[in-house]
């Protein structure tokens, strides 16, 4: 968010905030928390579905190969807890290689 207000100074910070909560509501964007604070993507809608892990030193946050053996594990959770699933998030906290 921050680096998207300073990547557009000659839009007004509030036109970029009421944006960006338009495209959340949309579902064209959506926040990723990482800890305490967050980071907006694509929603899955418009990307490959992919797992993030995240540098908790640098904040760099790389995807994660696609697993489907992960996949319907997660959804198998889900439906036996009598949901229907749509859609996940999943995130894997560490130190990168560089920061280790
Ligand atoms: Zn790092
Ligand atoms: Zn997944």
């Amino acid at each position: 968010m921050q680096e998207l207000i300073a990547a557009l100074p000659q839009i007004d910070k509030t036109t970029v905030y009421r944006t960006i909560e338009l495209f959340e509501t949309l579902g064209i964007v959506q926040r990723l928390q990482i800890g305490w604070k967050y980071k907006l993507e694509l929603s899955n809608a418009y990307q490959d579905h992919h797992h993030h892990i995240t540098c908790v030193r640098c904040g760099q946050t790389v995807a994660l190969p696609e697993n489907d053996v992960i996949e319907e594990h997660l959804l198998n959770l889900a439906r036996q807890a009598g949901f229907t699933p749509q859609d996940h998030q999943l995130e894997v906290r560490g130190l990168c290689p560089a920061c280790q």
